[in-house]
Parts: structure tokens; sequence; C-alpha cells
């Protein structure tokens, strides 16, 4: 078993269910809860968008929304105004160009208001199934700490992964990054004892991180 097989063999065992922790019922929601939970939490996100799907139950219902309606139902999001003006004109958009589905190609969802790459994998692995790598900030952090990337820009760590990942098992593997950062993976103060990759992870930077801890703690480090 190769080192990545060994990770997703032990991530599969932990994380059996590899579900998206954003909540919807139809394709065109995922994208909209995506896009709310730009530097926002998803549990913030799915306590609001109950409520703005309720308001605004389809894409026709969006299309027609003022600026105002949606800034008022998404305000606890933060950066309301430029969400409520991208789900207005994303609405609008797949209406009119897509009849009202959501397209299922990397160039198209990238032509969508509000809509990255992380977005647009997002939509890929999740509705369409397709490949998909998405480049979150547990995703980026873990796997630089388990040595599969020396990069920390988004795009880049997404080529570094999709290179090394079986194409099927991309999607989950994020989706599972993302609760593995949650439970063990910590950005300030990982549980590697406690973790299950623990054995044979590269902790890139995590010990270095603690002996700097160390020696500033007793008076060593350099101003
Ligand atoms: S062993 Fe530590 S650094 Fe490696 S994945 Fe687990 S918690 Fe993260």
């Amino acid at each position: 078993m190769t080192y990545v097989e060994d990770i997703i063999a032990r991530l599969e065992a932990e994380y059996p269910d590899a579900l998206c922790s954003l909540q919807y019922t139809v394709d065109w929601q995922l994208l909209f809860a995506v896009r709310l939970s730009a530097q926002c939490t998803d549990e913030r996100v799915n306590l609001v968008a109950p409520g703005l799907f309720r308001c605004f139950p389809t894409l026709e219902a969006f299309a027609a929304a003022s600026q105002e309606e949606v800034e008022e139902l998404i305000r606890s999001c933060g950066f309301f105004r430029s969400k409520a003006k991208d789900l207005i004109a994303a609405a609008d958009m797949l209406l009119r160009e897509y009849g009202g589905r959501v397209p299922d190609t990397m160039e198209e969802l990238l032509r969508i208001p509000g809509v990255g790459r992380k977005t647009a994998n997002l939509i890929l692995g999740d509705i369409y199934h397709k490949p998909a790598v998405v480049t979150d900030t547990h995703c980026i952090r873990i796997a630089g700490r388990l040595g599969l990337t020396r990069e920390k820009e988004p795009v880049k760590v997404e080529r570094d992964l999709a290179a090394i990942l079986p194409p099927e098992k991309s999607s989950d593997f994020c989706h599972r990054m993302v609760l593995h950062g949650r439970k063990y993976c910590m950005a300030r103060k990982p549980n590697c004892s406690a973790c299950p990759l623990g054995e044979i992870c590269r902790k890139a930077g995590v010990e270095e991180k603690g002996k700097s801890a160390q020696r500033s703690a007793s008076g060593n480090s350099k101003p």
C-alpha cells in the first residue's frame, strides 16, 4: 500500500460518510450555500439558508428579489452586500443561460457570479460525481502537514492533489479532510497523539512549531 493509499484508507475508516456539511435539497441551493459560506462557518450558513430558501424557493424568486430583501436575510453570514448581489445575479444567469440548471463543467461554472474553483469543484464532485479537488482551508493545511504538497495557494494544492489522488476518490477525500481538520488536525493544536494518521503522518511543520513555542516559552527564542 502506498502512503497516499494508506492515508485514504485510514480516513475512510474514520469518516465513513464523506458528506458535505452544507445542507441543501436542490443543486442551485448548494451553489448558493457555498457562496454564503465564504468567510463564514458552515454551521452559520445552515442556520441562515433554510429561511432564505423559504423566502425564495425558486431561481425565479431569487432573480426577482430586491438586493435589500436578500441582504437582510443573510446579514449574519458577513459580506452580505456582495453575497446578495452574487446570488441574485447567479439566479438570473442560471435561468437565462442554462435553462435553470446548474452547469456541469468547470469552465461554465466559473462564469457564474461569485463562483470560484472551490465552489465549482464542490458542485462537480457533489452534484455531478465527477473528479474534484476542493481545496478549502482544512484541506490545504492538512495536505501540507501530511507532506502531500508544499504549496499554499489553493489552485496549486488542487493541482498537486489531483496528481496523486484516484480521481473517483478525490471529492470524498476533500470532505474527509474537512472532518479531520475539525476533529484532530486543528490549525492551532493538532491532536497528533489521538489522530488515526498519527503513525504515518509526516507532520510537516507541526513539530517545528511545537519546538519554537517551547523555545519561546523558555526565553530562548530570538526576537
Ligand atoms: S498526525 Fe497530527 S499533523 Fe498529522 S494529520 Fe494527524 S493531527 Fe494532523
